[in-house]
């Protein structure tokens, strides 16, 4: 009798050669790479294999696909913990404020918008932030009134909580002299009770209620758009928050056409009534790695820069000022433990120390009812894995808190590029210390994801590598807060195995190991090398979903 050949190992699918493999960084608490490999195997959308060129090439297959990477530098595809695709999207369809330097030109790019619009079109758009011009006042409605005759204009803030209206949006909204300032929101006025067109938080609603719904097409236009600038920039998974029902229907659309180029963990809204919830729950298989529901999202407060995250003292630059915070904590309490009882995971937009301690407070009393009462979380576990996101001004004693709930810090290290400017006016030197405190999150054992919140930051990774990493202005001549910088290993960490742990995503994300998910990046230069500067300039030559190539350089 002659002994039976084991079966024949599949063969490869595609292998890589030639690269110089970041394979990343095991257990967030050790921070150590994993030794560097020249090859990956993938069969289906999988990696294989990961090592030498000799050992990897022997998977090879009449089949098979041979890529040489030519020496380039791998590692897993960037893990967004926090984006915003669908208005990503409109803001390239928009008029693009970032970045405007005065007045003149905030109005010179409006008047552009104007003169290509259709009559009466509404004027939208995003990214103003005065504390950049020479004059640092906020532009009031009779800035923008003369240029833009009977079209209505509603431009938002840099920071995504305020925002002005010119007259034409404001009659449209029959917001006057009579009308009150909503709860949690403000109508700026002039000396004359009159409103000036600037609206915080919840009172822009008015405007954004008269505002025609863009048709479906136009929505799936600018999710295409977001997902095209994402997969540019190495960015293979996003957890989203594009906020409409209407929006997670687009993407099902778009993956259905085959043409989803990024993983998409959607957040749903924590005010949805319960049943609702569970309604968008079980409207998607959870089982789809490429697209599922995720995380609820609630709001605490609103933006340091814009003086609406709640504080517990007041803010140094104004001082009756504490913040405004979103809900009645009893209210949030309940709203949350009937939440975390049903399963889900929450997320807490969080800023102020304020809103910190709120959201922490509502997480420590539900977790303990869902524990007495056996309640699984989202995944199955015992660990309930809440999130803070922003998480910016924190206190040592909530850091203590954020590790013993075992919270998840999800942040955003390229908002600290922007904010050094006058984060420090803001909180006074013993607070800020302790902001945007990502080596004091890692130091205390707290798990940190890191995202983009674009479009209110860059959705590059690399400006959040560099500014994790630098804390230092792009310009290099501001530094905020050195003593929390952390390694380019701990940033990589937290961008990629800890943000796909705050989607309960570390077994199939992260690694370049064999069993990951083939998600990967292929850039000009190994960012693990480069200094500091070099790494702004980093360009993404291949990003590879499920091993397939979404994204090449040309
Ligand atoms: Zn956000």
């Amino acid at each position: 009798m002659q002994a039976q050949e084991p079966p024949a190992k599949p063969k490869a699918d595609i292998i890589f050669t030639h690269g110089n493999v970041y394979t990343g960084v095991a257990v967030m608490s050790a921070f150590k790479a994993i030794k560097r490999a020249e090859a990956i195997a993938i069969r289906g959308d999988r990696i294989e294999a990961v090592g030498e060129n000799a050992e990897i090439l022997k998977l090879r297959g009449p089949d098979t696909q041979v890529i040489d990477l030519g020496g380039h530098f791998v590692m897993s595809g960037f893990n967004d913990a926090h984006a915003h695709l669908i208005d990503s999207g409109f803001e390239r369809m928009n008029v693009n404020l970032v970045g405007v330097k005065s007045l003149e030109e905030f109005r010179e790019r409006i008047r552009a918008k104007v003169d290509a619009a259709a009559p009466g079109d509404w004027i939208l758009g995003d990214g103003w932030d005065e504390n950049l011009w020479p004059v640092k006042t906020p532009p009031t409605r009779w800035d923008i009134d003369e240029i833009t005759r009977d079209h209505p204009v509603f431009v938002g803030r840099v920071d995504g909580h305020i925002a002005v209206a010119n007259s034409r949006a404001l009659q449209l909204a029959s917001i006057t002299i009579a009308s009150r300032d909503p709860k949690g929101g403000k109508i700026d006025r002039d000396s004359n009770g009159q409103p000036d067109g600037i609206l915080r938080e919840t009172a822009r609603q008015a405007v954004y209620d008269t505002i025609p719904k863009p048709t479906h097409d136009k929505r799936r236009q600018a999710m295409e758009l977001a997902l095209a600038d994402a997969a540019s920039r190495g960015v293979t998974s996003v957890q989203d928050n594009s906020g409409s029902w209407e929006d997670f229907q687009i993407l099902e659309e778009i993956e259905k056409d085959g043409k989803l180029t990024a993983r998409i963990s959607e957040w749903l809204p924590f005010d949805d009534p319960l049943d609702k919830l569970d309604e968008k729950r079980k409207a998607h298989p959870a089982s789809d790695n490429m697209l599922h529901t995720g995380m609820l999202k609630g709001f605490m407060d609103g933006s340091l820069g814009s003086h609406t995250a709640a504080m517990i003292e007041p803010y140094s630059d104004d001082a009756k000022n504490t913040g405004l915070p979103r809900y009645d904590v009893p209210k949030l309490n309940d709203m949350t433990r009937e939440r975390v009882l049903a399963g889900y995971q929450i997320g807490f937009h969080a800023i102020g120390d304020r809103g910190v301690q709120m959201a922490l407070d509502a997480f420590a009393e539900s977790e303990k009812a869902a524990k007495e009462k056996k309640i699984k979380a989202a995944n199955g576990g015992d660990d309930y894995r809440m999130r803070i996101e922003h998480a910016q001004v924190v206190t040592p004693l909530q850091i203590a808190k954020f590790r013993d709930l075992k919270v998840i810090a999800s942040m955003q290290p390229s908002h600290v590029l922007t904010d050094m400017q006058w984060a420090e006016a803001r909180l006074g030197p013993k607070r800020a210390e302790h902001s945007y405190a990502w080596a004091e999150f890692l130091k205390r054992g707290v798990n940190l994801a890191f995202g983009s919140d674009h479009p209110y930051g860059p959705i590059s990774p690399f400006e959040g590598l560099y500014a994790a990493t630098t804390r230092t202005s792009e310009s290099g001549k501001q530094q905020y807060y050195p003593d929390q910088k952390i390694s380019m290993d701990q940033a990589i960490a937290a961008y990629t195995t800890g943000s796909a742990f705050a989607e309960f995503a570390e077994k199939d994300k992260g690694l370049m190991v064999p069993g990951m998910l083939a998600d990967f990046v292929v850039l000009d230069r190994d960012v693990t090398a480069v200094v500091p500067q070099k790494l702004l300039q980093t360009k993404v030559l291949r990003t590879v979903v499920g091993g397939k190539t979404v994204y090449e350089a040309k």
